[in-house]
């Protein structure tokens, strides 16, 4: 294209969104027209999983509820040997990222359609993109082919999450609405997606946290992370992911709670270059954006520091060199001395 012209694809067709929406997924395995579903899942999801393969009765013909994080090959080899016995046409997934990506890696090889419903506010489902380890090395594709067809966000679904994870996964999300705002590629398209998903969550979240049972602000969480997940897709992040994945493909640490502790310490050395997402922060959450992500990552009883995920101090400034080495597109300057400091400062 032109310079200057800017191109965008929308993702995911088909979204759900409400309390007890899990129950439309017979309706919408008909809908595409298959016959026999094969539900795979996290084992937190057990129970939706019975009443689910109930719902769909004789159109259910197989489970697996061994999904992990990272999606494993070696994991998603097992439950394709059992959808390719079981003759199924459509995948149904129930849980976190970690179902989603093991629906993605079982459409990817078997071209099959994909129902997903999501349990946690990771956003995976929307975004065109898997990433698989084989061996403790990671590789990623991106392919629209890899979007499911229908998503089925049903905030009941939230109400079993811990605390911790209810915060560090809505942190996980705003990091995607966040780094959204100072992409090279944001358009007023994506500004709106990241405006609304940063003001909803932000919102939501406090709310939830002191009611974990409000449905309503569970459910505004839930679409605020469904937005957060469309600028995942939309746009090119920038150092945070590129660091949440650095750090956590080398210490192997857990996913949501890393993005949660870096989010503020990024956006506190990102926000300086990037005005006009400063300007569009600060409007979104009525107040210092960077403040507001610290005051909320500090509401965590886990971990919060690095070195609370035992990652080595004297590892930080190699993965820094590392980063620096390749940056992703970012509007501050990433050179190894001042990523160090930011590392430092997370540590
Ligand atoms: P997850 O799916 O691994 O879930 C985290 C833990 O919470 C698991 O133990 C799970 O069983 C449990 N859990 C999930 N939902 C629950 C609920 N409602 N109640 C109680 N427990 C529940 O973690 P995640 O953070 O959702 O996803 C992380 C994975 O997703 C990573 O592998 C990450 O790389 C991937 N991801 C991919 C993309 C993408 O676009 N490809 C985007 C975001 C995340």
């Amino acid at each position: 294209t032109a310079a200057g012209v800017q191109v965008h694809e929308t993702t995911a067709g088909r979204v759900l969104l409400g309390p007890g929406a899990r129950r439309c997924v017979p309706s919408e395995v008909d809908r595409l027209r298959a016959e026999r579903a094969f539900v795979v899942s996290t084992r937190s999801a057990a129970h939706h999983v019975d009443e689910c393969l109930a719902d769909l009765g004789s159109r259910a013909v197989g489970r697996f509820d061994g999904a992990v994080v990272h999606t494993p090959v070696h994991v998603t080899e097992e439950a394709l040997a059992l959808v390719l016995a079981s003759r199924a046409d459509v995948i149904v997934a129930f849980g976190g990222g970690s179902a989603t990506g093991l629906s993605k890696a079982i459409s990817a090889r078997t071209g099959l359609p994909q129902v997903v419903v999501p349990t946690t506010y990771a956003g995976s489902e929307v975004t065109p993109v898997l990433g698989e380890t084989r061996d403790g090395a990671k590789t990623t594709r991106r392919d629209p082919a890899l979007l499911p067809d229908t998503v089925v966000y049903d905030p009941e679904l939230t109400l079993s999450m811990p605390r911790g994870l209810t915060l560090t996964s809505a942190l996980n999300a705003l990091a995607h609405a966040v780094e959204a705002t100072w992409a090279v590629d944001s358009s007023a398209y994506t500004d709106a997606l990241a405006t609304e998903a940063v003001s909803s969550i932000t919102q939501a979240l406090p709310l939830v946290l002191d009611s974990p049972t409000d449905l309503a602000a569970r459910g505004r969480l839930h679409s605020g992370a469904w937005l957060a997940g469309c600028c995942l897709a939309q746009t090119r992040m920038g150092l945070h992911h590129q660091l949440a994945h650095a750090l956590g493909g080398s210490f192997d640490l857990p996913h949501a709670e890393l993005h949660a502790l870096l989010l503020p310490h990024v956006t506190a050395y990102n926000l300086p270059a990037a005005p006009a997402a400063r300007e569009r922060l600060t409007r979104a959450v009525g107040d210092d954006p960077v403040q507001v992500l610290a005051d909320l990552a500090a509401q965590h009883d886990g971990a919060r520091r690095l070195r609370d995920l035992d990652v080595p101090r004297d590892a930080l400034r190699a993965v820094a060199e590392r980063v620096a080495a390749a940056p992703y597109p970012n509007p501050a300057p990433v050179d190894v001395d001042s990523v160090t400091g930011l590392l430092e400062r997370a540590w």
